[in-house]
C-alpha cells in the first residue's frame, strides 16, 4: 500500500489514505514521488471543471526517482531523477509532431484527473511523460519547475518572444505561477513590472527586487495610473488573474507592437477590446497553454544555472494535504506550495 491524496467525487475534499501501490503497465514507469506542487489547477480539478473521473489520486507537479519499469520501457533506469508533463498527449497528431504538444488533437487527458496522479508516495506514468532532472536541481524544485516555471518559459519563448530590454508587466505576480512569470521575464533580460493587490505579497515581490512593484489597491480601472508611473505602456503584459477587470486593464496597458498574453482563467469573464489598438498599434492578444516536455527540460536547465530561482512559499507533509489545499484555496501563500510525499 501507499499513502495517497484521493478525490472520491468532484466537489468533495481530497482525503489522504492508503491505496494499492500502482503497478506500471506496458510503456509505463513507476516513480517514487518525493515532492508534489499544489496550485490552483488542483482546485479546478477538485470541482470537476477539468473533467476526468473519480475516485482519483490527484496531483501532477512531481519530482521523484524511477522505482520500476513496466514492460517495454527503455531509456530509463531505477534511481533516475525525474519530473513529468501534466498532459497525456498522443505523440503523433499534427500538433504533437509539429512541436505543439499542449495542443494535441488526440489528447487523452491530465495526470491526476484522467489517470492517477502524484500527490502520493508513488505514481505510475507513461514513460513518454518523464523529463530528466539535471544535477543541481532539487526534486522539490523540479516538481514546481514542471508547471509553475515551465509555463512562463513557454510564454516568453512561444507566445510573446522577448527581446532584452523590453518591459513586461505581470498581473497577479504574487501567485505560484505569477512570481515565476516575473522571474522568467527577468531571466530573459526584461524590465519587470510586478502587479499584485495583496500587500504581503507586494512586499515579498519588492524584496525579490523586481524593477517596479505596483499595487492597484481597490481601484477597478488602474491601467492609466500605472501607465503614468511607467511613463508609457509595456511591450508584453501577462494576465495571471484574468478577471473581466484585469483583462480590460491588461489590454489597455499593452503598448504599440506589444503582446497581451492571458494565462490565468476564470469562468464567465470576458474581454472587450478597442479594435483600434489592434490596427494602429498592431497589438497581439493571445493566450498560453502550459509547456512542452522540451520546454520543461530547458526550464530545468535554467534552474540548474540558477537563472530562475524556484519560490517555494510553504511546505506540508502528505498527511497534511488538506491544510495545503486550504492555503491554496485562500490564496495565502507567496509562490508555490509543495507537499513532501517521501515515504517515511
Ligand atoms: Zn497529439
Amino acid at each position: 500500500m501507499i499513502r495517497a491524496a484521493v478525490l472520491d467525487r468532484f466537489g468533495a475534499d481530497v482525503v489522504v489514505r492508503d491505496v494499492a501501490e500502482p503497478v506500471p503497465g506496458p510503456g509505463e514507469v513507476l516513480v517514487a514521488v518525493e515532492a508534489c506542487g499544489v496550485g490552483l489547477t488542483l482546485e479546478r480539478a477538485r470541482t470537476g471543471a477539468l473533467g476526468g473521473t473519480t475516485p482519483r489520486v490527484v496531483g501532477h507537479e512531481l519530482g521523484g526517482t524511477v522505482a520500476a519499469l513496466g514492460p517495454g520501457v527503455t531509456g530509463w533506469q531505477p534511481g533516475d531523477r525525474v519530473t513529468a508533463s501534466f498532459y497525456l498527449t498522443c505523440g503523433t497528431c499534427p500538433m504533437c509532431a509539429g512541436g505543439r504538444e499542449t495542443l494535441c488533437t488526440a489528447w487523452r487527458g491530465y495526470v491526476g484527473l484522467h489517470v492517477d496522479g502524484a500527490l502520493a508516495e508513488a505514481v505510475a506514468l507513461p514513460a513518454a511523460n518523464l523529463v530528466r532532472v539535471p544535477d543541481g536541481v532539487g526534486l522539490d524544485e523540479a516538481a514546481i519547475a514542471a508547471d509553475a516555471i515551465a509555463t512562463p518559459y513557454h510564454v516568453f519563448v512561444e507566445r510573446a518572444p522577448l527581446r532584452p530590454g523590453q518591459t513586461v508587466a505581470v498581473i497577479g505576480a504574487g501567485g505560484g505561477v505569477g512570481v515565476h512569470m516575473a522571474a522568467m521575464a527577468r531571466a530573459f533580460g526584461a524590465r519587470v513590472v510586478a502587479i499584485e493587490r495583496d500587500a504581503a505579497k507586494e512586499k515579498r515581490l519588492s524584496e525579490l527586487g523586481f524593477d517596479v512593484v505596483w499595487n492597484p489597491g481597490d481601484e477597478a480601472d488602474w491601467a492609466d495610473d500605472l501607465i503614468g508611473v511607467l511613463d508609457g505602456k509595456v511591450d508584453v503584459c501577462v494576465d495571471m488573474v484574468a478577471s473581466t477587470a484585469t483583462l480590460a486593464n491588461g489590454a489597455r496597458l499593452t503598448g504599440r507592437g506589444g503582446t497581451f498574453v492571458v494565462v490565468g482563467f476564470q469562468p464567465g469573464t470576458s474581454l472587450m477590446l478597442d479594435p483600434a489598438a489592434l490596427i494602429l498599434d498592431e497589438v497581439v492578444v493571445t493566450g498560453s497553454r502550459y509547456a512542452t516536455r522540451a520546454e520543461i527540460a530547458r526550464t530545468l536547465a535554467l534552474v540548474a544555472q540558477r537563472r530562475v530561482e524556484p519560490v517555494i512559499g510553504a511546505r506540508f507533509a502528505l498527511d497534511d494535504t488538506a491544510e495545503a489545499y486550504r492555503a491554496m484555496q485562500h490564496n495565502e501563500v507567496f509562490g508555490r506550495i509543495v507537499v513532501d510525499t517521501r515515504r517515511p
